[in-house]
């Protein structure tokens, strides 16, 4: 199959063409026009959407439709017949990331120059979403490489990382974000893991914890404080490439879910990375953690919606086609249909959420209160959907010849990483305040 990133290439460039917007109006005016309920902040970089139409909030351009359509395709012949198997084993098949790199599916938003899609942030959501609806494992794959790692390199590393990095990243080397430790999760920055500058290198020391892609990635981001006596300030990021002396995958955890999703301790007992591998600037590495984690969360919110619709179509393709009682088909009766109807508005309610983030975030606009609310309620949907399903299938959802008691297994995770649900509820509670305070 040709890389489906690719063959989208020209549609993608058509879209950035000057006179066409991500909405496909027609941009004109110089002011801003909100978009969302959500009040805006003008920003110098802002898009200029003041003489868009509106347009509905789950329009896609013709890129990210196709780019839609295709995910789907491939995910539904290439992954789904290997979903159970890996799930099983507890592993991501080697020959799936492969495909993943073929597909073009690991530097969407890579410009071409540097050998990726070039596509935006919108596409990437969109492959995110459409591989959760098969495999939420392999859309975390995706999400963390493509949102966070890709990201963090595009937006903050020095040209000669980005000329290095880019190119591999976006066709053969997948990448981890490393901020969690054991002793901090939720308070992130109270990390433990040190850095010390010696003439030619950092020495870095300490343990990371619950790293998504630790056995498939071969470049790892990692946060370390570099001056504690600065607190949260000190803290900088590094790139550290597997094999570093020092360097040390310690434990694959065994999980309730995601289970084809590698998630492993990483131990770095005086790592040495030369100075070009400071990532960014000394010292700002929080700020590059809150702001590729703030963008991030679209991602896990599109995981989850995903997951959500894969969840409702599998149990529907059930009620709807194969189990008959009482005489008839079960998504026959109301009392089944109104829970159905129910749960779809849920979904189509936090993909609003989801899209909308994304868009206000393309459009340069302020999007943090709209990723946590996005990330919030679609992790509540999809557990409360994938959990419905799976009574909805009866004995059949609960067993594991089929896909429904995986999704709602891996339905928890959306509340957990990238920010607890009570950590988003303090974000939009904080934004909220600031707004409503005189
Ligand atoms: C499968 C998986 C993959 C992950 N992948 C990565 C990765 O790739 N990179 C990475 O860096 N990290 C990763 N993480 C870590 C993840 O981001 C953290 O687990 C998460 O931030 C929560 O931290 P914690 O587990 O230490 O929970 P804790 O911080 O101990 O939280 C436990 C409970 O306390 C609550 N709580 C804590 N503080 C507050 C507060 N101030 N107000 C109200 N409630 C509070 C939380 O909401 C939660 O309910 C991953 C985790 C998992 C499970």
């Amino acid at each position: 199959m040709a890389s489906l990133a690719r063959s989208l290439r020209p549609l993608a460039r058509a879209a950035k063409a000057p006179q066409r917007t991500f909405l496909g109006g027609v941009r004109k005016g110089p002011q801003l026009r909100c978009l969302s309920t959500t009040p805006q902040r003008r920003q110098a970089d802002a898009l200029d959407i003041t003489d868009i139409p509106p347009t509905p909030i789950s329009h896609l351009s013709e890129t990210e439709s196709l780019m839609a359509e295709q995910v789907t395709r491939f995910a539904n012949d290439q992954i789904l017949p290997k979903v159970r198997e890996m799930d099983e084993a507890e592993t991501m098949d080697p020959a799936v990331v492969e495909q993943l790199f073929e597909q073009g599916l690991m530097g969407i938003e890579i410009p071409e120059e540097y050998g990726g899609a070039g596509m935006n942030f919108t596409a990437a959501i969109v492959a995110i979403e459409e591989l959760a609806r098969v495999d939420p494992s392999v859309s975390v794959l995706v999400d963390v490489h493509n949102t966070l790692c890709n990201t963090c390199l595009l937006k903050y590393a020095k040209e000669d990382n980005k000329k290095k990095w880019l190119p591999k990243l976006a066709t053969d080397t997948v990448a981890s974000f490393c901020l969690s430790e054991p002793a901090s999760g939720s308070d992130a920055f109270a990390m433990q893991t040190k850095a010390v500058k010696t003439d030619s290198t950092y020495k870095i020391t300490g343990s990371k914890m619950w790293i998504t892609n630790s056995m498939e990635s071969s470049l790892f981001i990692v946060f370390a404080n570099l001056d504690p006596s600065k607190g949260y300030k000190g803290i900088s990021a590094f790139l550290v490439e597997k094999g570093t002396p020092g360097f040390e995958i310690a434990k694959k955890e065994k999980k309730l879910g995601i289970k084809a999703s590698s998630t492993c301790v990483i131990n770095f007992d005086d790592v040495e990375v030369p100075h070009a591998n400071l990532l960014g600037e000394e010292g700002q590495g929080y700020k590059y953690a809150i702001g590729i984690l703030n963008e991030g969360r679209i991602g896990i919110a599109a995981q989850m919606t995903g997951l959500a619709l894969g969840a409702w179509e599998n149990a529907a393709k059930y009620v709807w086609n194969d189990r008959k009682q009482f005489g008839k088909l079960i998504g026959e009766f109301q009392g089944m249909q109104h829970q159905l109807a129910q749960a779809y508005v849920e979904i189509q309610a936090a993909r609003a959420l989801v899209f909308n983030a994304a868009r206000k975030k393309e459009a340069g606009q302020d999007f943090v209160r709209d990723a946590a609310m996005a990330k919030l309620y679609s992790s509540q949907v999809a557990q409360r959907v994938a959990g419905q399903a799976i009574e909805w299938m009866g004995g059949m959802g609960f067993v594991r010849e089929g896909l429904a008691e995986k999704f709602w297994r891996d339905s928890k995770i959306g509340a957990i990483y990238e920010g607890t649900s009570n950590i988003q509820l303090n974000t939009i509670a904080k934004l909220l305040q600031n707004e409503y305070t005189k």
